[in-house]
């Protein structure tokens, strides 16, 4: 049993700190944090520059903070009221006894957590181990998870260099660089055994062994174990394994898969954990099922099928791809080389070791997928939206032949997002006085989120307002900086002064451009965008982030086309592009824009969750009905939305043109006849009062059902507990049996 590390950590921290400051030390060392209402403040007083070099780095900004600097900050009684508040807090959600989960699923028990694996994720922008929205959903788990007393713990890989970062070369080509991940000093501790050596595991990985250690990460009362091959008893590739996420190869993610799925399994045997169970998220985790199975065969000496239905009753497996191509395949040739060794181990041949992952049997080029593993060898398995639980189902019939399309055992559970990480403090202390200051453990709760309409219009106006200043001011500092490293010339770098103006309607758009995504949509027709961008009384503004995959040649191109709108001298005070998106510049958008895109060729978002983060903030959604937009968006008996805009409406056709230009328009129309009249639409105070309404009926729908609250609340009812599935209201979703 390996020693509570982390609390070492941070005592070691403590001890270079003078006396009133030693609680930072416990507070830097656990990402609750990030999320408690004093975030903002809490570390970047003790210097904000250094704050924004160290990437927001709590560890990093102790250590590095002058003695000077500490003793300014411990003589004023301000700060120190603030810390020992925010310790007591602290103190108080840790030991809490009366949790959600106390009263709903009492079985649930820490002896036996769930462990929750996931290639990355996503839960600060200091511990940059995660690419996009399938590593934030798992911080954001996680997060709720700890909130809602769920005993869990997260497993995942700690990638040296993480996911590649994004710059722009001044014709607008995306450019890839890594940075390494300086792990001596972030909120992270290395499991040690009783004695102080390192834990270790072992793992036969290309005919060699594999040592690999494991950190600890604390997020509220969740522990996230993370493996970690870079060691130097390894061999110096094998040291690579855990070097980039989705960097390599096949190779090299198989390599991977299986130091996260059997990897993953060793370690919480390791550790003395005891799962009751083993959570895939996503098909990358799937061996984790191979090894349970390995360690009962052991146990038990029986065979692999009779002990397979006790494998599949501990394990459960949420999907999240829409499409065939973007499931993990591995060829045979490929499965031979890492599994030769270890499928006698399971007391299965070949053949039967591959017939677990094949779609169809009998075919021996039938290639390995991770979902078609995972499918087999959990007993739940759901999408993360309605429609993509009926899209999965209809993928998947092909291994059901028993089953009719809406027989096939996938339901969904709808993505929601961590809503105290995710509203501003800004917006969260009005919620404080209207909703009540117990608002964030209420989130799930309709009626709580009613009271909304309490909220004087000025009031949520301003703040909002606040935010989208906030926003520009941000902006403009992202894209100064990346300029002058271009090494652009004077004037374009001055302009950046003047680039956006709160005044304006302001749309942002975010996310990996991948050609599904359609990011350059709404400069389709690009006379009409222009007039609508640089209407001299009502104009447009928007801002862009986000990455393409290094492979993706057509995903370049498109931000090269944004970047051009960038350059447009009609234009460029109107589109904006932040280069490498992340974590912080994600929450600087969701929280301070007015209208939030997406428009996706449907079906191909699975769920998206950005839009949701935007709800919380007041912003309101302009959306293809794809993913959680169908479950979201409501319109009113004249057809016109709510609580947002519906693009396209269900106008759907496979011919991807006529789509484009059919979504397109209707992009164009929402914005020209609805959008800009309704929010130009101001009184003399400058509130447009249909905006208002607008942005209180969206968090009064999206506010109780799109957060991670009810989320995780449906996992527990009808995934983690089958027994209680009737106990618990559910409220979104349905697992089909
Ligand atoms: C929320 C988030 C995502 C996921 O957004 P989608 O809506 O799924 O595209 C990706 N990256 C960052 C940084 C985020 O904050």
């Amino acid at each position: 049993m390996a020693n509570s590390s982390a609390v070492t950590a941070a005592l070691r921290l403590s001890e270079k700190l003078p006396f009133p400051l030693k609680r930072l030390a416990d507070l830097a060392y656990n990402y609750w944090w990030s999320w408690s209402g004093d975030r903002i403040a809490l570390f970047q007083t003790i210097d904000p520059q250094e704050w924004e070099r160290c990437g927001h780095n709590p560890v990093a900004i102790l250590e590095s903070a002058s003695y000077e600097r500490l003793t300014q900050l411990a003589e004023d009684p301000f700060y120190l009221k603030q810390i020992s508040a925010l310790a007591k807090e602290f103190d108080q959600y840790l030991l809490q006894k009366d949790t959600w989960v106390s009263g709903v699923a009492p079985q649930l028990s820490k002896d036996n957590p769930i462990a929750y694996f996931c290639a990355e994720f996503g839960i600060h922008e200091s511990l940059p181990v995660y690419s996009g929205g399938l590593g934030i959903l798992a911080g954001d788990h996680l997060k709720s998870s700890s909130d809602l007393g769920v005993p869990m713990v997260g497993i995942g890989l700690l990638y040296r260099q993480g996911y590649f970062r994004q710059r722009l070369n001044r014709q607008g080509w995306q450019e890839d660089y890594y940075i390494d991940n300086p792990f001596q000093h972030m909120p992270i501790e290395l499991v040690k055994t009783q004695n102080g050596e390192p834990l270790i595991i072992h793992l036969d990985v290309r005919q060699r062994q594999v040592k690999v250690q494991i950190w600890q990460v604390q997020v509220g009362r969740v522990t996230l174990y993370l493996l970690d091959s870079d060691r130097e008893d390894n061999d110096p590739i094998d040291r690579w394994l855990t070097g980039h996420l989705y960097g390599g190869n096949l190779e090299t993610r198989i390599a991977q898969e299986v130091v996260l799925g059997i990897g993953g399994v060793r370690a919480l045997n390791a550790l003395g954990i005891q799962p009751s169970v083993y959570h895939l998220n996503e098909g990358h985790a799937a061996f984790c099922t191979l090894e349970v199975a390995r360690l009962e065969i052991e146990k038990t000496g029986k065979s692999f099928y009779d002990i397979e239905a006790t494998v599949r009753n501990r394990c459960v497996f949420t999907t999240h791809t829409p499409v065939p191509a973007g499931h993990d395949v591995f060829s045979p040739d490929l499965i031979d080389s890492y599994f030769a060794q270890y499928w006698p181990q399971l007391r299965l041949s070949r053949e039967q070791f591959l017939a677990l992952g094949a779609r169809r049997l009998g075919d021996p080029w039938e290639p390995f997928g991770m979902t078609v593993l995972a499918l087999r060898m959990t007993r739940a398995c759901n999408g993360v939206s309605e429609l993509h639980g009926q899209v999965s189902r209809k993928m998947w019939t092909v291994l059901y032949p028993q089953h009719s399309e809406d027989k096939v055992p996938i339901g969904y559970i709808t993505n929601g997002v961590h809503a105290p990480t995710w509203t501003a403090p800004l917006l969260g202390d009005l919620y404080n006085q209207y909703l009540g200051e117990d608002w964030k453990t209420r989130a799930m709760l309709p009626e709580m989120w009613a009271k909304v309409d309490d909220i004087p219009d000025e009031e949520l106006w301003w703040r909002h307002r606040v935010l989208k200043e906030r926003l520009i001011a941000y902006t403009r500092y992202k894209i100064r900086k990346a300029r002058e490293q271009r090494g652009e010339d004077y004037h374009f770098i001055q302009s950046t002064d003047t680039l956006l103006d709160p005044d304006v309607l302001t749309i942002g758009f975010a996310r990996r451009f991948s050609p599904y995504k359609r990011g350059d949509l709404i400069l389709r027709d690009a006379e009409r965008a222009k007039k609508i961008f640089s209407n001299a009384q009502h104009p447009v503004q928007i801002i862009f982030a986000g990455k393409a995959h290094p492979a993706d040649e057509e995903g370049k191109r498109i931000i090269q086309r944004l970047m051009e709108w960038c350059r447009n001298s009609g234009l460029n005070n109107r589109v904006a592009f932040i280069e490498d998106y992340d974590i912080y510049t994600g929450q600087k958008l969701v929280q301070g824009v007015d209208v939030w895109l997406n428009n996706p060729r449907r079906p191909l978002e699975a769920s998206g969750t950005s839009g949701q983060k935007v709800c919380f903030n007041g912003g309101l959604n302009l959306s293809v009905l794809d993913g959680w937009w169908c479950e979201g968006y409501k319109a009113g008996s004249d057809g016109k939305g709510l609580n947002g805009w519906a693009i396209g409406e269900d106008a759907h056709t496979s011919d991807q043109e006529l789509q484009d230009r059919i979504d397109s328009q209707s992009l164009y129309q929402l914005l020209e006849q609805e959008i800009v009249p309704l929010y130009y639409n101001q009184n003399a105070q400058g509130v447009s009062s249909g905006w208002v309404q607008m942005m209180k009926t969206s968090i009064k729908t999206n506010a109780p059902l799109f957060n991670t609250d009810r989320m995780i609340a449906d996992y527990v009812s009808q995934v983690y507990v089958p027994e209680i599935a009737k106990s618990v209201e559910p409220i979104l979703a349905k697992v089909l049996v």
